[in-house]
C-alpha cells in the first residue's frame, strides 16, 4: 500500500505557479512525470511539465479529467474549495490530505490548531460582527491588525488598526467576513522552518531561515537565520510537532516571529513548498522541492542537511525583473526565471541565490556582501 510510486508515474499539481514549476523540474530529476491543473494558460508550472489540464478548480468535469490523468494529487495553490477537494480525494490520494489544506485555508481554524498543539501565536480572537470586534480591541488592545480568514496572502486582506477611530474603515474595507484580530508582534525578526515528512512518517526539517518582506511580499531569505540556537532550536521543535500534529505528508512551511525577548510564535503554516526555501535548491544535496516529491510519491526522505550558507532575493515586478541582464551576467548569482509572460507589480518573476561557505552569512560581512552583490 505505501510502496514509492514507480518510474514515470505521474504527480498530479492543482496550480500553475512557480512552486509547481520548481516541484515538477525536481520531479523530473526523479524520473516522475507531472500534470498540472490550472486556469491559466502557458502558466509557470505547465512550460516544465508533461501534460495540463486547462480549466476551472470547481468544476467537476475539469476535476475528473485531472484526476484520471495522475496518479497521485498534490497541491501548489491553497484556495480550492472544499468540494473541489473532497471530489479530488474520492479519485486519488491527495497528500497532504485536505484536512490540513482546509485548516490552512481559514487563519481561525489554522490558530485554533496551533493552540491545540501549543504552539504559541499572538493572541487573537474571531470577529464575526462590529460588536465583537469592539470586544476584541477591549481584550487585545491596540495596536492589532484585523485579517480576513481566509484568502490572505501577501498582506492582502489585512489592516493596522491604531487607534479606536480606524475601527470603522477597517471593518467596512476588509471582506469577505468573519475577521481574526490579532495582537500587534513587536518582532525582532520573521524566520520560518520547512519541515517535510514521509509516508512512513520520518520527519526532516530544514534549518530555521530569516525573512525580510519589502511592501509585505518576501524580499530577502538567509539562511540559517542569525537568531540564538535555542531559537532556531525552538523554531525546529514547532515545525516538527506540527507536521506530527497534521499527520503531514508533504513539506510544509511555518512562519514565525521571534520578539525582542526571543520568545518565538508561529504565524501561518502553509502545507506546501515555500517561498523561504527556495535556496535549498542550491545549497541542500535535497531541495525542498525534491523532499516534496519524495514525500508524495511515497520515496524515503534523506536528511534536510545544508552544505552551504545562502542569499536568495525575490526579483518582484517589472523593476527587479530588468536587473535580469546584469543578474545573469554576474559570476555566483544563480538566477532562477519562471517564465511569465508579464512583469506586473508585486508579482514574483524569478529569485537570485548567493551560496557562501556554512558560517560565511554567520558576521554582518557575509549579508553585506549578498546584499552588495544581489543590489546590482
Ligand atoms: P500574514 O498574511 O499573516 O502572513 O502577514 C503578512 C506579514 O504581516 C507578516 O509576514 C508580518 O510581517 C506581518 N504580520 C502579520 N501578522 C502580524 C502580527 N500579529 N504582528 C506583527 N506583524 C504581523
Amino acid at each position: 500500500m505505501n510502496a514509492p510510486l514507480p518510474a514515470n508515474a505521474t504527480i498530479g499539481i492543482v496550480g500553475g505557479g512557480q512552486l509547481g514549476r520548481m516541484s515538477a523540474m525536481a520531479a523530473a530529476r526523479l524520473g516522475y512525470r507531472c500534470h498540472i491543473l490550472t486556469p491559466e494558460h502557458a502558466s509557470p508550472a505547465a512550460l516544465v511539465a508533461a501534460g495540463s489540464t486547462i480549466g476551472d478548480y470547481e468544476d467537476p468535469q475539469v476535476l475528473r479529467a485531472f484526476a484520471d490523468a495522475v496518479d497521485v494529487v498534490t497541491f501548489e495553490f491553497e484556495n480550492v474549495s472544499a468540494y473541489g477537494l473532497d471530489l479530488l480525494a474520492s479519485l486519488r490520494p491527495v497528500r497532504p490530505a485536505p484536512a490540513i489544506l482546509r485548516i490552512s485555508q481559514d487563519r481561525v481554524a489554522e490558530k485554533s490548531f496551533l493552540r491545540q498543539a501549543g504552539v504559541a501565536t499572538a493572541s487573537w480572537l474571531p470577529v464575526a460582527s462590529r460588536a465583537e470586534l469592539e470586544a476584541a480591541v477591549m481584550q487585545i488592545g491596540l495596536p492589532a491588525l484585523l485579517k480576513t480568514t481566509r484568502l490572505g496572502y501577501d498582506g492582502k486582506g489585512q489592516m493596522l488598526l491604531r487607534r479606536a477611530d480606524d475601527l470603522d474603515a477597517a471593518w467596512e474595507r476588509l471582506l469577505p467576513r468573519p475577521l481574526i484580530l490579532e495582537g500587534l508582534v513587536d518582532f525582532a525578526c520573521e524566520i520560518s522552518v520547512i519541515v517535510a515528512r514521509g509516508l512512513d512518517g520520518t520527519t526532516v526539517a530544514f534549518d530555521a531561515v530569516e525573512n525580510r518582506h519589502r511592501d509585505h511580499i518576501l524580499d530577502l531569505t538567509l539562511a540559517p537565520a542569525r537568531v540564538a540556537p535555542e531559537v532556531a532550536g525552538t523554531a525546529d521543535a514547532i515545525a516538527r510537532r506540527v507536521a506530527a500534529a497534521l499527520d503531514l505528508v508533504g513539506v510544509l512551511a511555518v512562519e514565525m516571529f521571534v520578539d525582542r525577548d526571543g520568545k518565538v510564535l508561529a504565524n501561518e503554516i502553509a502545507p506546501r513548498p515555500h517561498n523561504s526555501g527556495h535556496w535549498t535548491i542550491e545549497a541542500c544535496p535535497a531541495s525542498q522541492f525534491e523532499m516534496h516529491v519524495r514525500a508524495v510519491t511515497g520515496l524515503p526522505l534523506p536528511p534536510a542537511a545544508r552544505h552551504s550558507d545562502a542569499v536568495m532575493k525575490n526579483l518582484v515586478g517589472p523593476e527587479e525583473t530588468a536587473l535580469w541582464p546584469q543578474i545573469v551576467a554576474t559570476p555566483g548569482l544563480i538566477p532562477h526565471l519562471y517564465g511569465k509572460a508579464e512583469a506586473r507589480p508585486g508579482r514574483k518573476m524569478g529569485h537570485v541565490t548567493h551560496l557562501f561557505p556554512r558560517g560565511g552569512l554567520a558576521g554582518e560581512f557575509g549579508v553585506a556582501a549578498a546584499l552588495g552583490v544581489l543590489a546590482k
